[in-house]
């Protein structure tokens, strides 16, 4: 299989839809071990997972830290951008 066969569209699709368990490390929702390794080795050949994946890390990480110091409108908006990132095509 060529490389851009390996980063077909459903891929993505499929990449982007568990990546926030897979980021949050969710314990209610928690991957399998199966579905950790195909998520981190499509993220390692597909460069526009990988910056979503990066871009998630950073902003979340900017939420916590804000969480004490920001209104909680803004912590909801945010969260919503985040989540949007995550789901558009
Ligand atoms: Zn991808």
């Amino acid at each position: 299989m060529k490389i851009s066969e390996a980063i077909s569209m459903p891929e993505c699709h499929w990449v982007k839809a568990h990546l926030i368990r897979y980021l949050d490390r969710d314990p209610s929702a928690p991957l399998s071990d199966q579905e950790l390794t195909r998520l981190q080795s499509h993220i390692a050949i597909c460069d526009k997972c990988a910056a979503i994946s990066e871009e998630y890390r950073e902003t979340s990480e900017a939420l916590s830290q804000l969480r004490t110091h920001v209104d909680q409108a803004s912590i909801a908006r945010l969260s919503e951008s985040l989540k949007k990132l995550t789901l558009e095509d």
